[in-house]
């Protein structure tokens, strides 16, 4: 069975394995770690935050809470594809 084709997630490209053509970038996402800051509130509005958050972790599904807090994916860049991303990659 030949190996699944790989595509550059950019251009579609064909990439050929064995020959240093294309570039793997994985990527790895969080959230802000640090906890949320209640400082300053009173302890009513403390305990609304706390009820909105709850709200809004109910209204989100498992997928939608992981992709919010941690996000890992591995993609393929042809070279010419990788050298104009590595320029600005959060652009
Ligand atoms: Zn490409």
């Amino acid at each position: 069975m030949p190996d699944p084709q790989l595509l550059c997630h950019r251009c579609g490209a064909i990439l050929t394995t064995g020959e240093g053509s294309f570039f793997v970038i994985k990527l790895e996402a969080f959230a802000d770690p640090s906890p949320p800051n209640f400082t300053g509130l009173s302890e009513r509005d403390l305990l609304r935050e706390i009820d909105d958050l709850i709200d809004d972790i109910n209204e989100m599904s498992e997928q939608e809470l992981m992709d919010e807090v941690y996000r890992k994916m591995t993609i393929l860049l042809c070279r010419p594809c990788y050298l104009q991303w590595i320029q600005a990659p959060a652009g």
